[in-house]
């Protein structure tokens, strides 16, 4: 049985700066009444991707731009895209709306440049991130495609250390996670340039975050299962609040997670709309007798 408790929606979660653009852009252009298609999914969230699709958001993959023609407008998503997909889109002559997140784009520059410096004298880039990820796809595509990307600190053995490493990271990754790489890497080489590339949000969103785990009784996180920002965020709940559930749609939120708490919060990913949130809270609403 659920008791009564308060609810609280955590103040610092919803989309991110670089996704509030994107999503802003892409409302804005829809408002027109045409149709926009993205590349990729805007948002690791599918209710918020069934809404613009509502709007007229057509989402398509490389081979779906392939089909385009000179009269489309195609959106570049907050994660950025690697070189080979502006010459693709000029080649078939669409307008782009880049909203490449400006933090992205500044660590698209920073590993091109890094890139240059090093290859010319025998170095190589390391990008710690998630094999796949389109915004990792972006940043190695910088490199031609030569950057080597490690997930974890098991990988770290493939690594030459006979060569300078300039070491990056995706911008959604775990703070905690990059630093016990770079203390394990600095253990093996001196001869490597570090930069600080986590997203200051998500940085910042961390230390709260964990804070608003370990001031409620109950955590209910709200994401779609395929955000990897989403499942680092979930995990760090979880160590500072086991009771934290994931909820995917307000439907699968079950009473019985509620039972004897006195505080629920709930928080989500960068890709999780506020409304959701709020839809979320209003379910718990139904089981406050
Ligand atoms: S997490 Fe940071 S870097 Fe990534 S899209 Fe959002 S604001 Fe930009």
């Amino acid at each position: 049985m659920a008791s009564r408790f308060n609810c609280e929606i955590d103040p610092d979660s919803g989309f991110c700066h670089g996704v509030v653009r994107a999503v802003d852009k892409a409302e804005e252009f829809l408002s027109g009444g045409g149709r926009l298609f993205s590349l990729g999914a805007m948002v690791h969230n599918t209710a918020e991707i069934a809404r613009l699709a509502g709007k007229g958001l057509v989402t398509i993959d490389l081979d779906g731009l392939r089909q385009l023609g000179s009269g489309d407008t195609v959106l570049i998503r907050a994660h950025g895209e690697p070189p080979a997909t502006y010459e693709l889109a000029r080649s078939i002559g669409v307008n782009l709306i880049d909203c490449t997140c400006p933090v992205v784009l500044k660590l698209q520059r920073d590993i091109a440049q890094a890139w240059r410096s090093a290859s010319a004298s025998g170095g190589t880039v390391v990008i710690f991130g998630k094999k796949g990820h389109a915004e990792v796809n972006g940043l190695v595509g910088q490199t031609g495609g030569e950057a080597i990307v490690i997930e974890n600190l098991d990988e770290i053995d493939r690594l030459d250390f006979s060569r300078h490493i300039e070491l990056f990271s995706q911008t959604t990754r775990d703070p905690a996670e990059y630093e016990a790489l770079k203390e394990a890497l600095l253990e093996r080489t001196s001869d490597i340039t570090i930069h600080d590339t986590i997203c200051r949000q998500v940085f910042g969103r961390h230390r709260k975050l964990a804070a608003f785990a370990a001031g409620h009784d109950v955590i209910l996180f709200v994401s779609g299962h395929d955000s990897s920002n989403g499942k680092v965020l979930f995990e760090l709940c979880r160590q500072h609040n086991p009771k934290t559930y994931w909820v995917e749609d307000p439907k699968s939120l079950r009473p019985e997670w509620l039972s004897g708490a006195a505080s629920i919060g709930i928080t989500g990913a960068t890709s999780t709309p506020r409304w959701q949130l709020e839809a979320v809270a209003a379910r718990c609403k139904l089981y406050n007798p």
